[in-house]
């Protein structure tokens, strides 16, 4: 087995999405456009937010890629122009397969913006395979309770399995068009994890809360810090004994596409006049309609 070193450091620019939130977003930015197959990351929050003024994202469009959401603390209400629905509270997963075209909104429940509180979660675009960017729409929503979870042996660190398996639990309940493994830890002072990651997958950690030393030169990784992860089969990640606070992070791997990515905000495709139908479709209003 060989062991990985992180290859690269990458801050998070922090930034505004939607109708206005804050995220913090190690990419895509103006070095990095995508982890592939990973478009995007993006923390949103975490953000306290006042009675009546919680922000969302409006209506807008999504074609050739998975949005996935999975939500921290707050409460998030999802709407499609085909009037597919659903809510998402603390620790659930949504795992959006736009493929051939979404139009949606993404907005606090109003109940919660009525008495405002935390937003915390992410946001993770998934590029689809060319053979799949134009499939039916397909929703995994996945409540937390059956999120599996697993646990090492000395109580110090656990993982959430979102995609993927983890060495310390059961497999994940959600099905990815392409393999990928989407794993959250929560490891406390003194805790010590080595994650299996199948070799031909390109990874990354994300850390937002605390900080761990990753991979074999321990490398240190702080709050609002990725890691890309170079080449072997196993990471290894290590929380130092005198922290104030358990550490959290992010891992997400995936076999790489390695197909010509053309982006125009929501659009992700292979080829520039894709894009430029995609835009067309939307302009016309027959985007999230095209498949009927
Ligand atoms: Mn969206």
């Amino acid at each position: 087995m060989v062991a990985k070193a992180v290859k690269e450091v990458i801050d998070s620019l922090q930034t505004m999405e939607g109708g206005g939130f804050p995220v913090r977003r190690p990419f895509p930015v103006r070095n990095l456009s995508h982890v592939d197959p990973f478009l995007l990351l993006d923390e949103m929050g975490p953000v306290t937010w006042k009675p009546g003024e919680a922000i969302g994202a409006p209506d807008h469009p999504h074609r050739g890629f998975e949005a996935v959401t999975y939500l921290l603390a707050g409460q998030i209400i999802h709407e499609d122009s085909s009037g597919h629905k659903g809510k998402l509270g603390p620790g659930d997963v949504q795992w959006m397969t736009a493929g051939g075209g979404v139009i949606h909104s993404e907005m606090p429940d109003p109940r919660f913006k009525e008495t405002g509180g935390l937003m915390h979660g992410f946001q993770i675009w998934v590029n689809l395979p060319s053979r799949d960017k134009m499939m039916k729409p397909r929703y995994q929503e996945v409540p937390s309770s059956t999120i599996p979870e697993g646990e090492s042996s000395d109580g110090k660190a656990t993982v959430r399995v979102i995609a993927g398996r983890s060495k310390l639990g059961p497999s994940a309940v959600i099905d990815t068009r392409t393999p990928i493994i989407y794993l959250h830890y929560i490891i406390q002072a003194g805790g010590r994890v080595v994650e299996a990651i199948p070799r031909d997958y390109d990874s990354l950690i994300y850390v937002f809360k605390g900080e761990a030393t990753i991979g074999t030169d321990s490398k240190v990784v702080t709050e609002g810090q990725m890691a890309i992860l170079g080449d072997g089969e196993t990471i290894q990640i290590n929380v130092l004994d005198n922290v104030s606070k358990p550490t959290e992070l992010l891992l997400l791997g995936g076999v790489p596409l390695k197909e010509p990515v053309a982006r125009y905000g929501p659009f992700v495709m292979n080829t520039e006049e894709e894009i430029q139908r995609a835009v067309q479709d939307y302009q016309k209003g027959r985007l999230a309609s095209i498949l009927d």
